[in-house]
């Protein structure tokens, strides 16, 4: 029978040779043999199996064969008659709901240009008037759809949204209220988290951030001049010098009460360098995670990223990467969030079927009841999944996923980082091609070069301190062993 090497990575890290599987998701550290094994495989002909065996000498038949069958477990070499694509099926029935996001107000305090709730972004149809606040009673039916629908999961989250979340702090105060009666009856457990632009953070707030222990997110773009060029009151007046004494008031609170406050950082056209934003964020102000995000907008838009600012961004992204694998090298945490996500993953061999868990263990909640795949969503019609009051239209839900099933994304199937992207963000997708399902290919380069850059993080911290990485380590990884017995 013929086989072939799989869609897979090798690269080079520390002297070492390793391979990445998009196939199982697996990093694995190659050894001499196992390199020519593959490197035979990935030839237009492939081998002929056993039969290729014949022509090895006979002190390393054997060694060859452990290598081969070892490649075809861990997903480097398949036969011809083998599916190429072996992400996770989709779910047969309905899945269980763990987190739901509610977005408690679609109104905002300030008028940040890049948001996607203005311009040719906004998926909802502006004519059509909506309620701005979510009322008590939609939130209370939200969360009981969360717990009718979690099934056997015990650990489920609440997400606070905007607009401005804490334009709306009475429904998320009775929300917490409610969603905690609701567990102590359920025996689950809740926990809850929200994205604040921190203009409205007191200390009556902050206390009950506390109180509760909510993860929060607070989107700020940096120093004052980053801050300032695009997170503006309507007014047109920068909001830095009044969100920085909240923020210092609430990391303050926080720090060994509460849990960890993370930054989230909108990359525009202009930014100062990722490092000294991180620097910024992290030394100076006290955030201890920072996490960047390209902006999601139509290319036209004067804050859209170019493809050499893109390029800027890879080498900012590079040079906070490799003060990360430094820290970690010394078992130190380092608060570069995406990077800390991505090795996550690595670690866990993840092989996404889905690119994130909208409409799969997430869903939205619009101010007025109405479900969506995710927060991005809400208010889109052509979205709609339902309505918290009559439930969630598993037909809808259902046609979505399929069409967002990296098995119907035909680019994706030959790309060495799809087991982690899985065709990419179905929002921004939407808002390129007009299609949810399609693969966000403006964005191929960018994924794989980020991809590239964690999968060699995540190889030389393997070799240099394999210790710090059992703080992934939440579920059973599925990287597997090479034939000389090394795993990354
Ligand atoms: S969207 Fe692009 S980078 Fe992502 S898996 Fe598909 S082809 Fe690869
Ligand atoms: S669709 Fe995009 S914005 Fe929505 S949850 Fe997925 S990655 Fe996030």
């Amino acid at each position: 029978m013929i086989y072939r090497a799989a869609i897979h990575r090798t690269f080079e890290a520390g002297g070492q040779t390793f391979a990445y599987s998009a196939a199982s998701g697996a990093v694995v550290a190659l050894d001499e043999t196992s390199q020519a094994v593959l490197q035979r495989c990935a030839t237009a002909d492939g081998v002929d199996h056993p039969r290729w065996l014949d022509s090895a000498p006979d002190e390393t038949r054997l060694t060859q064969r452990e290598a081969f069958e070892e490649l075809v477990g861990m997903g480097l070499v398949r036969s011809e008659f083998e599916p190429a694509l072996t992400a996770d099926p989709l779910p047969e029935s309905a899945f269980p709901l763990q987190t739901v996001v509610l977005n408690v107000t679609n109104k905002c305090n300030l008028s940040c240009s890049y948001c996607y709730e203005f311009g040719e972004d906004r998926l909802s149809d502006a004519t059509r008037a909506r309620a701005p606040r979510m009322s008590e009673e939609t939130a209370r039916a939200s969360l009981d759809m969360l717990f009718e629908k979690s099934g056997r999961l015990r650990d489920l989250t609440v997400t606070f949204f905007g607009g401005e979340t804490l334009l709306n702090l009475d429904t998320i105060r009775a929300s917490v209220d409610y969603a905690e009666q609701r567990a102590r009856e359920t025996g689950k457990r809740v926990s809850f988290a929200l994205t604040t632009n921190a203009t409205l953070l007191d200390e009556a707030t902050i206390a009950f951030l506390v109180e509760h222990r909510f993860g929060v997110n607070i989107s700020i773009d940096g120093a004052q001049g980053d801050h300032d060029r695009h997170r503006t009151f309507k007014s047109g007046k920068g909001s830095y010098s009044v969100v920085l004494p909240r923020i210092r008031a609430l990391l303050a609170a926080m720090r060994g009460r509460g849990r960890p406050v993370g930054a989230r950082v909108t990359l525009t056209r202009g930014m100062a360098d990722i490092a000294e934003t991180y620097r910024h964020l992290h030394d100076e102000v006290g955030f201890e995670s920072v996490g960047f995000a390209p902006v999601t907008s139509s290319s036209e838009r004067d804050f859209a990223l170019p493809a050499e600012e893109m390029d800027r961004l890879l080498r900012g992204f590079t040079a906070l990467a490799e003060e990360y694998v430094a820290a970690a090298t010394q078992d130190r945490q380092h608060g570069f969030s995406n990077l800390h996500d991505l090795l996550g993953e690595l670690h866990r061999g993840v092989s996404k079927a889905h690119p994130c868990g909208a409409a799969l263990g997430l869903v939205g909640v619009s101010t007025e009841g109405q479900i969506s795949p995710c927060h991005r969503f809400v208010e889109s019609d052509a979205h709609v999944m339902g309505d918290v009051k009559t439930g969630i239209d598993e037909k809808l839900r259902a046609e979505f996923l399929h069409a967002g099933h990296v098995a119907q994304k035909i680019p994706c199937h030959s790309c060495f980082a799809r087991p982690h992207c899985a065709g990419g963000c179905y929002h921004e997708a939407h808002v390129r091609y007009g299609d949810a399902g399609s693969p966000n290919l403006h964005a191929c380069d960018w994924i794989r070069a980020w991809t590239a850059l964690g999968l060699d993080c995540y190889a030389r911290i393997w070799l240099a301190n394999p210790g710090y990485l059992d703080r992934f380590e939440e579920r059973p990884k599925l990287a597997v062993r090479s034939s000389s017995e090394t795993q990354a």
